[in-house]
């Protein structure tokens, strides 16, 4: 399994006593399979991927990416398995808005510290497989919404993770682009072999998946 969280527990500070929002969490993607997570707002699906990206350290459990043990590991460790080997796709795109398409994957690659040219050939290979060619000079303000989306999830894609947690990226698209926006996300799942966890509200495009959680109150049931 490239993602795998077992038994994980995460609690919030409210008021003066504790709220659980992962309740005893049990999730294993394997490569190359699309897992979808859906439920209500608040039951705790963002909560989930902050666990799963090693953002947000759980009261107990354990985290498992690629192979190596998050649980325990000190913040240094922490972001670079993070760097390394997951992407990560939020709701808004954070897009820097001075920056051409191309260039917000080449920044990627920057901060890693990864070749200008091996850099440069993935960036030009993502654009293509996100139907980007013609777009990459373009800036934030010079895309469509789903566009953007696009570039935002080239962009999770540039370090070559094995994971990838993408969080409600189509409710700010109508149901065709959102529907093709998951149509994208399949196929990059197969063609990069990546443990792909997508949170949706968009129930119509389910059929695109392997596998359904439903998350109710903290709670994963399949
Ligand atoms: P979802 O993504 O399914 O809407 P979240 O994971 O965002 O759910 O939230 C789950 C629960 O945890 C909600 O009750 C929310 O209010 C609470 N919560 C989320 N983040 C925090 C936080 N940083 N501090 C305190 N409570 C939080
Ligand atoms: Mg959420």
């Amino acid at each position: 399994m490239t993602l795998k969280l077992s038994d994980v527990v995460l609690t919030y500070p409210d008021g003066d006593s504790m709220m659980t929002a992962l309740d005893h969490v049990e999730l294993a993607v394997a490569p190359g399979e699309f897992t979808a997570v859906v439920g209500p707002s608040g039951s705790g699906k963002s909560s989930l991927l902050a666990v799963a990206a090693t953002l947000v350290t759980p009261a107990s459990g354990s985290v498992m990416v690629a192979g190596q043990e998050v649980s325990g590991a000190s913040r240094e460790a922490r972001t670079r398995i993070r760097r390394e080997h997951i992407g990560i796709v939020f709701q808004q795109s954070n897009l820097l808005a001075s920056l051409t398409a191309l260039d917000q994957l080449l920044v990627m690659a920057d901060l890693s510290g990864h070749s200008t040219k091996g850099a440069a050939s993935r960036a030009r290979e993502l654009l293509l497989a996100v139907g980007l060619e013609d777009r990459q000079n373009r800036r934030p303000h010079q895309l469509s919404g789903g566009e953007r989306q696009r570039v935002n999830i080239a962009r999770a894609l540039m370090n070559r993770p094995e994971v990838l947690l993408v969080d409600e990226p189509t409710s700010a698209l109508d149901h065709q682009r959102g529907a093709q926006i998951v149509s994208l996300l399949a196929d990059l799942t197969r063609r990069e072999g990546l443990a792909t966890v997508l949170v949706t509200h968009d129930l119509a495009t389910l059929s695109m998946v392997d596998t359904v959680l439903r998350m109710t109150d903290g709670r994963l049931t399949g």
